[in-house]
């Protein structure tokens, strides 16, 4: 039997952020993790801050420009900020398996749990690839893996 999440636990990964720990469960605070990032005051300077500060912008929700300034143009699949900033599921948590870079090319192993509306549990895997360009770090895109 599954069993129906309560409320404190769809709330979970919003409760670690209101105590003033970043959503992506780097167990940093957020000013020195993905919110300065996300503000725009600072570019992520690897994959992994890039892959973290994309997750928390999901994750929180409002962040669809961040979203699309930070994807690589060609991949983006057209869709607009406005699209971007919705929270369609409840992060809950983000689990860095393996990241590794080559020059300007970089790759994020990860796993990440949420709750559907209707309360159910899901987990995505996902292998992204991230490109720097001027710098700046890119998403390119993800091979979703099942599971
Ligand atoms: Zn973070």
């Amino acid at each position: 039997m599954p069993s129906i999440p309560s409320k404190e636990d769809l709330k979970k990964g919003f409760l670690k952020y209101m105590t003033g720990l970043c959503i992506c469960g780097s167990n940093k605070t957020k000013s020195k993790c993905c919110e300065r990032f996300l503000s725009g005051k600072q570019h992520a300077v690897t994959p992994e801050q890039l892959m973290r500060s994309r997750y928390s912008a999901y994750a929180l929700g409002g962040y669809g420009e961040y979203l699309l300034k930070t994807w690589f143009p060609a991949t983006a699949q057209g869709l607009t900020a406005e699209q971007l900033s919705e929270r369609t599921l409840d992060w809950q948590e983000l689990e860095v398996l393996s990241k590794s870079q080559k020059g300007d090319e970089g790759q994020v192993v990860f796993r990440a749990k949420y709750f559907c509306e209707n309360g159910k549990e899901g987990v995505m895997s996902e292998v992204s690839s991230f490109k720097r360009v001027k710098g700046h770090w890119y998403y390119v895109g993800g091979e979703v893996e099942a599971g």
